[in-house]
């Protein structure tokens, strides 16, 4: 068996940006045994039960966005039936249930549904992936003009362990009255780094990245994708702009194109040398409350489901990966274990 390049001791790494630790504890650190485990194949719900191949009929008619037009729609962009937060009359506002803090769950959340009932984002030709992202694009941009939006998450799920319901390609589009805790914290971590050495963390982490190559997933003109330093999750992998663009609504359509093309490159990769895992992934972008973020440098994550968060995940915040990012990156770049 090939051994690892450097250590096989566990390593306790803190993010740069969030400071949460991870533990990453690769053991004997030989070719992990989930990547030997035959998944069964996947199996498609049928046309005739899915909700999204005839949206008139299911009452999604006319959707808030389609592209190209309503008769050749390729994406089309529907009100969620089943909303995680609804528009109310006025925006959220908290309250108090006796000692709780409380606020009315005020928001949107829309699908983003292209036409295919088979073809997910690895499978779509370059221009469709490229498409989505500008429709993304536009939607960000949209949700950073409404006054009761102040986060706008944006993700896929793949697979029924990856919260996937519908097989069906879709992709979910979330405005959010508050800014997560876990990008406060991020966006804090980023600009206590830039104040203290007048630069972006993740600038630098490129930087340093592309010197090393060793956790180098792909890139292309504009855009990396890395298998994080301190990764929570086995085989997990950021894709950034290579420039610095503190937000996607800001991000010129050629960044934006690069940006889903390495996605797509790295979700293909995840296919052939993971065996085709469910999986996230999400924007992170900047909150919409117009405040300087110019600290913040937008990205991509995607997360594989490959392991489950147990007692000690939940008892400590601090999640064990098994995987060294070192040997992530090399599998997805197709090295033999
Ligand atoms: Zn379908
Ligand atoms: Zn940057």
């Amino acid at each position: 068996m090939p051994r690892v390049p450097h250590t096989n001791m566990s390593e306790l790494r803190q993010d740069l940006t969030s400071g949460d630790w991870v533990l990453i504890a690769p053991g004997r650190a030989t070719r992990p045994k989930f990547l030997d485990k035959k998944r069964p194949a996947r199996k498609p719900t049928p046309k005739s039960t899915c909700p999204f191949e005839d949206l008139k009929k299911n009452g999604n008619w006319p959707p808030s966005f389609v592209s190209p037009d309503e008769k050749n729609w390729k994406i089309a962009v529907i009100p969620n039936k089943y909303p995680a937060l609804e528009r109310g009359a006025v925006c959220s506002v908290p309250f108090r249930h006796g000692i709780y803090h409380v606020r009315t769950a005020v928001g949107t959340h829309n699908l983003l549904i292209t036409r295919d009932h088979n073809r997910h984002f690895t499978d779509l030709s370059r221009s469709e992936a490229a498409n989505v992202f500008g429709v993304f694009q536009a939607f960000h941009d949209m949700a950073a003009k409404d006054k009761c939006a102040a986060y706008i998450s944006t993700f896929y799920n793949y697979g029924p362990d990856a919260g996937a319901s519908v097989w069906h390609p879709h992709y979910q589009m979330l405005t959010l009255p508050i800014i997560p805790p876990h990008n406060v914290r991020s966006l804090r971590g980023a600009n206590e780094y830039f104040k203290k050495y007048g630069r972006c963390v993740r600038c630098d982490i490129i930087k340093v990245e592309r010197k090393k190559k060793a956790r180098v997933v792909f890139e292309n003109e504009h855009a990396i994708a890395i298998a994080p330093y301190a990764s929570k999750r086995p085989f997990e992998v950021s894709v950034l702009p290579k420039k610095h663009w503190d937000s996607f609504r800001d991000t010129p359509p050629a960044a934006v194109r690069d940006i889903a093309l390495a996605l797509q490159a790295v979700l293909q990769k995840m296919k052939k040398y993971l065996s085709d895992p469910d999986l996230n992934f999400f924007v992170h972008d900047t909150p919409l409350d117009h405040r300087d973020y110019r600290h913040h440098h937008w990205h991509i994550e995607v997360v594989p489901k490959t392991s489950l968060e147990a007692g000690f995940e939940f008892s400590t915040r601090i999640d064990i990966n098994v995987v060294d990012p070192d040997i992530a990156a090399a599998t997805l770049r197709g090295k033999k274990l």
